[in-house]
């Protein structure tokens, strides 16, 4: 379906943040309470991560199985080896270790595609977190024989008032929260929101590190925020789009449903698109496409937008008349028809698609090109029943092709 408030960046960049604050605010009774059940809260992120990862397995979303396997050896150090005082044996430098590896590891799963678990990606990904914990082994042996004599007071320098996690460390966590806060702000895959996630519960686990319970409270929290986002990154699989990434037929029929009384249906179709195929070839084709959904995307006036199939597209006005929802339709059309595409090469560019991508190296003889669109609209005015008005919108967009292309026409 339509991107809702809950999937949106702002809500996935900030609920993390509150959840931690309502945490450390109610941390007396979060010790009690986990001090009355000790066992099951400390086994908790086990289960929500192992949970986790075997959604992410049905779900074919191998990076989100990455970061949660991450997640569960983090976890797994910090219950066995991490629960002696901090000042004693090699603690902190443990603590330090984990808190550096941790969110490089979570950033690893960017490199990666998504795939089943069982892959190749998956295997390199392992490799990497083995020689992670045997590079962990090599310092740990070494510190022992004293070869970091006076390491605490340098570069593991803290400020036990605030945190006993040494400063440049603190610093690194922000900076890498921030970096991946980023990454939820531009994007907002399902991955970026569960990286960012784990990588800001995770640095304040270790920042506040001696407060009791607080490995377990926060790393459930990411758990569940994590299974949270494997399912809606399943949701988003089944309902966006793949080349476009905007809502499918699917979402369109869903929401179609729930429209009220008072709408607007746009269809859009690019024109002589397939002359367009035809010259620059088809992956050229697919990049109009997207060119045209990424501008739909930002159309006013509360605009749904959707593929309908091949190169039409619809576009939903809830509460809005034709009047009020075509200005929004003339400005959507006026900026595709004015934005320049570049083509590489496109005079000797081959028709056959594998040797136009082989082309691709040669930047200097680009060129650009534009294209246009022609929309039908009509409104709920004189029915109310969708499929209609979708009908007449369907109607109204072949009196825009017949009338000379690249325009609004409506129907009511
Ligand atoms: P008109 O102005 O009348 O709409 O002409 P047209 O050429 O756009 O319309 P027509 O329906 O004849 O051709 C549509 C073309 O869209 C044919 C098909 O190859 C192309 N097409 C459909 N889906 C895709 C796709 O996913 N990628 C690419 N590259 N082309 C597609
Ligand atoms: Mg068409
Ligand atoms: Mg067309």
């Amino acid at each position: 379906m339509s991107p809702s408030f809950a999937s949106s960046n702002l809500f996935r960049l900030f609920i993390p943040v509150v959840l931690i604050s309502c945490v450390l605010i109610g941390m007396n009774h979060i010790i009690e309470a986990t001090q009355a059940n000790s066992g099951f809260t400390t086994n908790l992120p086990y289960i929500l991560f192992g949970t986790a990862l075997a959604l992410s397995h049905s779900f074919k979303q191998s990076r989100i199985a990455m970061v949660s396997m991450a997640m569960l050896l983090a976890y797994a150090v910090i219950q066995t080896r991490l629960q002696t005082p901090i000042s004693t044996g090699t603690t902190l430098l443990e603590l330090s270790l984990v808190s550096l590896l941790l969110p490089v590891s979570c950033c690893l799963a960017f490199l990666f595609p998504d795939t089943g678990i069982f892959n190749r990606g998956m295997y390199i990904f392992s490799a990497i977190i083995l020689s992670f914990l045997l590079w962990t082994y090599l310092i740990l042996t070494h510190f022992y024989t004293g070869g970091f004599s006076g390491f605490e007071e340098d570069l593991l320098f803290s400020f036990p008032a605030i945190s006993r996690l040494p400063i440049v460390l603190i610093l690194y966590c922000i900076a890498m929260t921030g970096a991946t806060g980023i990454f939820v702000l531009n994007y907002n895959r399902p991955i970026d929101a569960v990286v960012y996630t784990c990588i800001l519960l995770t640095s304040t686990t270790f920042i506040f590190f001696h407060l009791p319970y607080v490995s377990s409270t926060l790393f459930s929290l990411a758990g569940v925020l994590v299974i949270i986002y494997v399912i809606s990154a399943s949701h988003q699989m089944a309902f966006n789009d793949r080349l476009t990434n905007i809502p499918g037929r699917r979402a369109l029929e869903m929401d179609m449903k729930h429209l009220g009384r008072k709408f607007t249906i746009a269809m859009l179709d690019v024109d002589h698109f397939k002359k367009f195929n035809d010259t620059y070839g088809h992956e050229t084709g697919d990049d109009v496409l997207k060119l045209v959904a990424s501008r739909m995307a930002s159309t006013g006036g509360n605009a749904k937008v959707y593929r309908y199939g091949g190169e039409e597209f619809t576009i939903l006005f809830k509460g809005k008349t034709v009047k009020e929802s075509k200005s929004f339709l003339e400005d959507l059309r006026g900026e595709i028809e004015h934005y320049k595409m570049v083509i590489r090469d496109n005079e000797q560019r081959p028709k056959n698609n594998k040797a136009g991508a082989q082309r691709r190296g040669k930047e200097n003889d680009s060129s650009t090109v534009s294209i246009t669109v022609s929309i039908g609209v009509s409104d709920s005015k004189n029915t109310n029943k969708p499929e209609q008005v979708l009908k007449k919108a369907d109607k109204a967009l072949y009196k825009a092709k017949e009338l000379g292309r690249n325009r609004v026409h409506s129907m009511t």
